[in-house]
């Protein structure tokens, strides 16, 4: 097929063809974003869940200012900065226990290619010939190849196929059928060769906001441990209070080997990444020898202007983050409530600040005809909402208003009254 659009620039997750116009965004306010054409449009997933504290936040905004008039980029290989060691000393302080070193990058792709690298690096380092990954069915980790390897296979990545490594898969702990999970989970670490588990904690998001209990994460790290195989948390999506808790984790008092941060860590305002792990894999680095150096590097690691935002993010969640958040899933919880009683939706799921329902469609998954239908008819509402096939989720910043959600639910429930 040939294009006929003007603009050069090819975007993502889009497929042109079937894609009108681009919506021209001038100006982001709070949970607001201003279009060229003048309209206001609610943002009700953050901005593909990385703001949290909402659009061009003042205190971030200056920060941000300040640093950009100081030092804006330094190579992060025999040079540090304040911002940089600031940030990793608060993490240390907020994070779960026993995680001991941060390392910088610059997406939440980088940061788990990162925690992965870490892993296979600690067995390597110490001698051990550990090098399989324990994965969760439905799971999303990325786009780069490493991380696609590592999430579900499908649609997304059949034409990359080729080139991902093999992994050892569990099935999503369904309601009911925890067990399962955990029975498959033990059989994998039985292998000698199980090196790592990467999971989302609490919530997989991209593989349709599914939801499982603190309990089974705990069960999971619990198996990990006693056969020495290394958890891994993913929380780029997870972390920064979307699930009620600063980290997932902390609801299962989980303290991962390896934890990864992205998405929120700038409130949404720059590109950073951090992935935090415990001392026994630094150390397996740590040595006269060269060659058990951990090679990996990013152009921008630690870039100063994103770390300054970062500081800034941290500052926020000193002074009073958490009750905004607590807030937040509270409204959503009321708001949601009354949808699990509409024969319409199915699977009515809630945790913390973000909740999920599915349109009950003839075609469900990501590739679902009701998908794009859905979309247009939120875009007509001024609303941002992006539907994961018939998977309806709300992920708002936290400076949404209760009339803001109230008119969020009231279009999801006008969509489903006129699409289906
Ligand atoms: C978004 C996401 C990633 C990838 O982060 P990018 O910044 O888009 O590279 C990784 N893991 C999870 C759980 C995510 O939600």
């Amino acid at each position: 097929m040939m294009s006929s659009r003007k603009s050069p620039i090819w975007h993502p997750f889009t497929q042109h063809a079937l894609h009108g116009e681009m919506t021209r965004v001038v100006r982001g306010e709070g949970a607001y974003l201003y279009t060229a054409d003048d309209r206001r449009i609610i943002d009700a997933i953050a901005s593909w869940w990385v703001v949290t504290h909402g659009h061009c936040h003042p205190h971030i905004v200056r920060a941000i200012q300040e640093q950009a008039e100081k030092l804006n980029q330094i190579i992060f290989a025999g040079h540090t900065h304040d911002p940089a060691e600031a940030v990793a000393a608060q993490l240390l302080q907020l994070a779960p226990d026993n995680l001991d070193y941060v390392f910088f990058s610059d997406s939440g792709s980088t940061s788990v290619e990162v925690a992965l690298k870490m892993a296979l690096g600690y067995w390597h380092n110490i001698g051990v010939p550990r090098t399989r990954i324990i994965v969760m069915e439905h799971s999303y980790h990325g786009d780069t190849v490493g991380t696609m390897s590592v999430g579900a296979r499908g649609v997304f990545n059949k034409a990359y196929e080729p080139l991902l490594f093999d992994v050892a898969s569990v099935p999503f702990p369904v309601a009911g059928r925890e067990q399962a999970t955990l029975d498959a989970l033990q059989a994998a670490c039985r292998s000698e060769t199980a090196a790592a588990f990467i999971v989302e904690p609490l919530i997989l998001g991209a593989g349709g906001m599914l939801m499982y209990p603190p309990r089974v994460l705990k069960e999971m790290k619990r198996i990990c441990e006693a056969h020495n195989v290394l958890f891994i948390a993913d929380e780029v999506m997870t972390g920064w209070g979307r699930t009620g808790t600063l980290f997932a984790c902390e609801q299962a008092d989980v303290s991962p080997d390896i934890a990864c941060y992205s998405k929120g860590l700038t409130g949404g305002s720059l590109p950073l990444a951090v992935t935090l792990c415990r001392a026994e894999i630094y150390d397996a680095h740590y040595s006269n020898d060269r060659s058990r150096t951990f090679f990996h590097s990013s152009s921008y690691t630690a870039n100063p202007v994103a770390c300054a935002a970062a500081r800034a993010n941290l500052e926020l969640w000193q002074h009073g983050a958490g009750d905004r958040v607590a807030s937040v899933a509270a409204m959503q919880e009321r708001l949601i409530a009354p949808f699990r009683a509409n024969p319409r939706f199915e699977n009515v799921r809630h945790t913390g600040t973000i909740t999920a329902l599915d349109l009950k469609a003839s075609d469900a998954g990501y590739l679902a005809g009701i998908g794009p239908k859905l979309q247009a008819f939120f875009q007509r509402r001024d609303l941002l909402l992006r539907p994961l096939g018939n998977t309806i989720y709300v992920m708002p910043p936290y400076c949404v208003t209760e009339a803001d959600l109230e008119e969020i639910y009231a279009a999801i429930g006008d969509a489903a009254d006129e699409l289906t």
